[in-house]
């Protein structure tokens, strides 16, 4: 069964290798695995007043980490790039300046990885596959295809941790549903995560202050379910096809 699927998809690849278009024609939602491995990911940035002490968490709790960082935020702050680097963590690309891409045109999406690439590029091993995720997960087949085109492959995820909402009410802005701050909020992300998780997962935080005092119990209680995190590649690497959205999977071929 999984032989047969493996062959149609490979079909499929060669054939669109044949015609010049990548095979990897859908984002990654999650990755097709057994083991209880999973990914945190943290967005949007590098931030020096949340990037030290969450570099220092993630340090103390042994996490290694994805970041999606904004090209012009990498640029002003090209140490803590080079931290995350030096610290095992992977970088990867959330545009140049965090717009929302399917209202643009593909030459500026172009223009927002590319640029990016520029000022992260050489923190990524030349080995390593190259991980873009649009802002606000919003995509659509134009941004799809400018990514893929550039080498890129799309990661959104399958677990929101739902952190982004405390770091809203910190820049003032009005949310009815906004979640409590403190203990109640830390119960939350955590009750969230561990109700959501399943081995493959990729998990999306924000690189906010919100996160970082819940980081310790919510690794606490996912060793304690037996998960292990690691970076989108390790977890990518590890498996051979990956959750492409809508109940689709797709063979990843290297
Ligand atoms: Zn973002």
């Amino acid at each position: 069964m999984i032989d047969s699927r493996r062959w149609i998809v490979g079909v499929v690849c060669t054939g669109l290798f044949v015609i010049g278009t990548s095979c990897r024609a859908a984002p990654v939602w999650s990755v097709v695995t057994n083991q209880k491995k999973i990914a945190f990911t943290f967005d949007d940035g590098p931030k020096p007043e949340y990037s030290i002490p969450l570099l220092a968490t993630l340090d103390s709790l042994r996490v290694r980490a994805t970041f999606f960082v904004v090209g012009k935020e990498a640029a002003a702050n090209i140490d803590l790039i080079k931290e995350m680097h030096d610290r095992g963590h992977e970088v990867a690309n959330h545009t140049y300046t965090h717009t929302r891409l399917p209202n643009v045109s593909v030459d500026q999406i172009r223009a927002e990885i590319s640029s990016t690439n520029q000022v992260i590029g050489r923190f990524i091993d030349g080995n390593a596959r190259r991980l873009f995720r649009p802002p606000g997960g919003q995509f659509n087949t134009k941004v799809i295809q400018a990514a893929e085109s550039l080498g890129m492959t799309v990661v959104l995820w399958d677990v929101n941790a739902g952190d982004y909402v405390v770091e809203s009410d910190r820049l003032g802005v009005k949310d009815e549903n906004r979640r409590a701050n403190g203990a109640p909020f830390a119960k939350g992300v955590t009750q969230q995560i561990l109700a959501n998780v399943k081995p493959g997962s990729i998990i999306l935080m924000h690189n906010g202050g919100a996160i970082i005092d819940v980081l310790p119990q919510l690794v606490t209680q996912l060793r304690a379910k037996g998960y292990d995190m690691v970076t989108v590649s390790d977890l990518i690497r590890s498996s051979n096809a990956v959750h492409t959205g809508a109940g689709k999977t797709e063979y990843v071929p290297d």
